[in-house]
């Protein structure tokens, strides 16, 4: 087990070095194997690894699901090699020091970053601000001509500000829009960003369309970290947030209002878009993980009201059992 937590630990330097490997990026842009490498283990060591969802795992996870994404073949046919860089980077360090709290909890505690980014996309643009830095400490692209390397970062920080979860309408609406005109034209520089920026949001948000098990696992993690937001929250007497809030919500409460509501809708424009296997197995994954948790969720309901109504039972049982005697003694 041990082994199989520090693989696992250590998967983001690993999978993201081989992905700029087999693509071919480290000789293309000349890059330096060792900086490449140290710029990669600082990467992963910026992410907390206390944090249950929010850590290095996550940003495997959403980099392993960036490059299927980049794999299918309207992508595959035209990203360039500088697309491909920058979808991999992004992925990599797009919740960079996550410090394992939501935006609204940052703005009420007065925290600095929530100052510092006016409280507009806090976590997102420090999450952007971080790789900056840690691109910069570590001189990955310092051969790179200055307008090339800055023009690479403002491409970064607009993929990494795509994930923020409050901006997806717009994001869901223009996609559609594209959809319904037919005009996405990825030879255009524009739209293959843009749908670097969708690919990126739809493998932050991809967990419910894995298979069962390992979703679940997901969805227990994120729910873990919620509760312990609501749990600080109500430790310093503040408004406990609903979504995070463990005496009023559940796992499967807070997955179903997710799926239906923010991974579907997108995920359903996404197939739209790339109507492929990959595709249609997520959407299948996604409707039988739905299911499964309407059905916890409603055994769970059953059992409640099955306890209660036993606990009822057995309290009038009680009483009765307590007047007996004196119904016996009146008679
Ligand atoms: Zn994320």
């Amino acid at each position: 087990f041990i082994w199989y937590y520090k693989l696992q630990w250590n998967s983001l330097v690993n999978l993201t070095f081989h992905l700029f490997n087999s693509y071919g990026l480290i000789e293309l842009f000349q890059l330096d194997m060792v900086k490449l490498r140290r710029f990669l283990v600082m990467i992963q060591e910026d992410y907390r690894s206390l944090n249950p969802y929010h850590n290095a795992v996550h940003a495997a996870d959403v980099t392993q699901a960036m490059y299927c994404y980049l794999q299918e073949p309207k992508l595959a046919e035209t990203m360039t090699s500088c697309d491909l860089l920058l979808g991999l980077l992004a992925a990599a360090t797009h919740d960079l020091d996550h410090p394992g709290v939501n935006q609204p909890f940052l703005i009420k505690t007065n925290h600095y970053l929530a100052a510092l980014y006016k409280n507009s996309s806090v976590l997102e643009n420090h999450h952007w601000k971080s790789a900056v830095g840690l691109l910069r400490e570590s001189a990955l692209l310092s051969h790179l001509p200055t307008e090339d390397r800055l023009n690479m970062e403002e491409r970064l920080g607009s993929l990494i500000l795509a994930t923020d979860i409050s901006r997806q309408n717009n994001y869901l609406s223009e996609f559609r829009t594209h959809l319904d005109k037919r005009d996405l034209c990825l030879t255009n520089g524009r739209h293959r960003h843009f749908i670097l920026q969708i690919a990126l949001k739809c493998a932050d948000i991809c967990n419910p369309c894995r298979p069962w098990k390992l979703s679940k696992l997901w969805s227990e993690k994120v729910t873990e970290e919620f509760f312990h937001q609501g749990d600080i929250e109500r430790k310093h007497h503040l408004e406990v947030t609903p979504l995070c809030d463990r005496q009023s919500n559940s796992v499967a409460n807070i997955q179903i209002g997710f799926m239906t509501y923010v991974v579907e809708p997108l995920f359903v424009e996404w197939s739209r878009f790339s109507d492929t296997r990959l595709s249609q197995t997520m959407m299948g994954h996604l409707s039988l993980n739905k299911q499964g948790w309407k059905e916890g969720r409603d055994k769970q309901e059953a059992n409640t009201s099955r306890a209660s109504e036993e606990q009822r039972t057995s309290a009038a049982k009680d009483s009765n059992s307590k007047e007996l005697p004196q119904g016996s003694k009146r008679s």
